[in-house]
C-alpha cells in the first residue's frame, strides 16, 4: 500500500525534524508492506532528499509546468528540474489547483511532460458537492480520465488518487458503499493493465479502520494527518493491524 504525504503551502526548514519519527518508523518491520512518499512544498523538496538518503522513503512535488523543456516562464518549475532535485512522483490535477482554473487539456500537457521527464504521476479526479448531488459523479469522473489521460498509452506510471473535493480538509468522507462501487468503477475503466488507485480526502487515524476495508485500493493520499507524524504513522499501523 502507498501512503502519499500532501503537505501543501505548509513546512519550513524546521518541519524536518518532525521527520525523524517517520524515518525510524520506516526502518521499522511495522512499515510491513507500506511505502511513503512525501509531496513537501517546492522549497523543501532538496532538504527531504537529503533527510532520507538512508531510507526507502520516496519524494514527489504537488505541481509542475507543462512544458518538458526550459523556458521563459517566470515562478515556474517543470518536471525536469524536479526530477534533478530528486523528485519520482508528482501530484497533478489536484482539484485545489482545479478550482483555480487547471483544466483536463493543460492537466494532460502536464502529465505527458512528466512522464517524459520519468517522474510517476498522481493523477487527482474527484467531484464536487454539486456534481455529486446532482448523480454525475460518474460522468465527471470518466471525463476526467479520459481528458487527463488523452493519448497517453503507457498508464503504468500514473496514479489514479480518487478525491472528492468535498471530502477535502472537510473532516467528511463517503459512504464505504459508495467509495468501492466509485473506485470499482474507475478500475474498469481500464484495461487488463490497471493502474494504480488512491482514496484521498480526510484519512485519519479514526477512520482508516473503515477505509482500509475498501477492496482494490493501491493506497491513500493524505493532506492535513500527513503534517502531524504521529497521525500519519498511526495511519500505516492501522492499515496492517
Ligand atoms: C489532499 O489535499 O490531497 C487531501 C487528501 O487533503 P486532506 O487529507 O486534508 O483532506
Amino acid at each position: 500500500m502507498y501512503f502519499i504525504a500532501n503537505w501543501k503551502m505548509y513546512g519550513n526548514t524546521n518541519s524536518l525534524n518532525t521527520l525523524n519519527k517517520v524515518i525510524k518508523f520506516s526502518k521499522s518491520k511495522e512499515i510491513n508492506k507500506g511505502r511513503i512518499i512525501y509531496c513537501p512544498p517546492f522549497t523543501l523538496i532538496s532538504s527531504f532528499f537529503r533527510k532520507f538518503q538512508n531510507c526507502l522513503i520516496d519524494i514527489g512535488a504537488q505541481n509542475c509546468h507543462e512544458s518538458d523543456d526550459y523556458g521563459p516562464h517566470t515562478g515556474f518549475i517543470n518536471s525536469r528540474m524536479l526530477k534533478n532535485i530528486g523528485a519520482n512522483y508528482v501530484i497533478i490535477g489536484h482539484s485545489e489547483n482545479r478550482e483555480k482554473g487547471e483544466t483536463n487539456k493543460l492537466i494532460n500537457q502536464k502529465i505527458k511532460s512528466a512522464l517524459k521527464a520519468n517522474l510517476k504521476v498522481i493523477f487527482c479526479i474527484g467531484e464536487t458537492l454539486k456534481e455529486k448531488k446532482n448523480g454525475k459523479t460518474k460522468s465527471v469522473l470518466l471525463r476526467q480520465i479520459k481528458k487527463g489521460l488523452n493519448k497517453i498509452s503507457k498508464k503504468k506510471n500514473c496514479f489514479i488518487a480518487y478525491e472528492p473535493v468535498w471530502s477535502i480538509g472537510t473532516g467528511k468522507v463517503p459512504k464505504l458503499k459508495d467509495l468501492e462501487e466509485t473506485i470499482k468503477f474507475i478500475k474498469n475503466k481500464f484495461g487488463k493493465k490497471k493502474p494504480k488507485i488512491l482514496y484521498g480526502g480526510s484519512v485519519n487515524p479514526k477512520n482508516i479502520n473503515d477505509l482500509k476495508t475498501i477492496k482494490d485500493l493501491d493506497g491513500f493520499l493524505i493532506g492535513g494527518a500527513s503534517q502531524n507524524s504521529k497521525k500519519f504513522i498511526d495511519i500505516i499501523k492501522k492499515t496492517y493491524n
